[in-house]
């Protein structure tokens, strides 16, 4: 495996013109998650480069940026075992030479709702850097996981809005056996946060397997009441969306495909989760 730090290394390699290469994104701290977007991408490329950067602009709050985990060693002997061919470390200067601005990208309704709206910014941050590594990178395929769905479809338009040559591929999420959905900010969490926790995809699985009789909003108001009842949990959001617009539903016969999103706060440690309800 060769790692590549700086930019300049990474551009005398040209390793787009040698072979097909797939290209999986990530703020290091990595788990099975993240081995299971490289596996995909080894099985429809030639090559695979993993980035690991964690990203200032996409971090709204200054905590999280600072608190986020960092393991480099123990990420470049997970990657070398999963037979990763290259993985890109650069810096902050590397990537941002004219300081830490994301770039004015707008995705519509799509970056207003849920983690838009709760993260001003965090979108733009998101867009600017994967739109450089694009640049920097050329690779054939990226490749990007439905556990952030929301910045799957903000990647998918940004692609489709700056013509950019490369194939989006969605992998599915992967999730510890209590139904946890595996990230890096799960290391946080308390042992009662992590049991705590479990209650996302519980929620989510009881959802899918119900009948539908009840509204999307007198559900969501219940779980509202059933995570605020935990101690020191905070839902932040807990919506029934449109699958490909994102936009919330009132009836479920509104759309042909619902997902359900949620964010909510195990103390201070903020979890995503979603799955694809019909
Ligand atoms: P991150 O390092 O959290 O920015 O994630 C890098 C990539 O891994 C993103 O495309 C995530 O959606 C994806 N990812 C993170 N967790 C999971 C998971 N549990 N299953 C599948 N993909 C994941």
């Amino acid at each position: 495996m060769r790692i590549i730090t700086s930019v300049e290394e990474l551009k005398a390699l040209r390793l787009s013109s040698k072979y097909r290469l797939g290209f999986v994104p990530t703020m290091g701290a990595l788990h099975e998650g993240h081995l299971s977007l490289i596996r995909c991408a080894q099985r429809e490329n030639e090559k695979v480069l993993c980035s690991i950067f964690v990203n200032p602009t996409q971090f709204n709050n200054p905590s999280d940026l600072e608190n986020y985990p960092r393991k480099l060693e123990e990420d470049l002997v997970m990657l070398e075992g999963a037979g990763c061919d290259f993985v890109f470390t650069p810096t902050a200067s590397d990537m941002y030479p004219k300081g830490l601005h994301s770039v004015d990208y707008h995705f519509g309704e799509l970056e207003k709702v849920m983690e838009g709206s709760f993260r001003p910014g965090h979108f733009k941050g998101v867009a600017t850097i994967v739109h450089r590594f694009f640049d920097l990178i050329q690779p054939h395929k990226a490749y990007f996981g439905e556990k952030d769905f929301q910045q799957l479809q903000i990647i998918k338009k940004l692609v489709v809005d700056k013509h950019l040559a490369v194939e989006v591929v969605a992998c599915p999420t992967q999730r510890e056996p209590s139904g946890l959905a595996m990230s890096s900010r799960n290391e946080r969490l308390t042992k009662e946060q992590r049991m705590q926790a479990q209650s996302l995809y519980l929620a989510m699985s009881d959802v899918q397997s119900s009948n539908f009789i009840k509204k999307p909003q007198e559900l969501q108001e219940e779980l509202f009441m059933h995570f605020r009842g935990m101690n020191n949990v905070r839902p932040e959001y807990i919506e029934f969306v449109d699958a490909e617009s994102l936009k919330s539903i009132e009836n479920w016969e509104d759309a042909e495909h619902v997902r359900m999103c949620m964010a909510v706060f195990f103390g201070e440690v903020r979890l995503i989760d979603n799955l694809l309800l019909f």
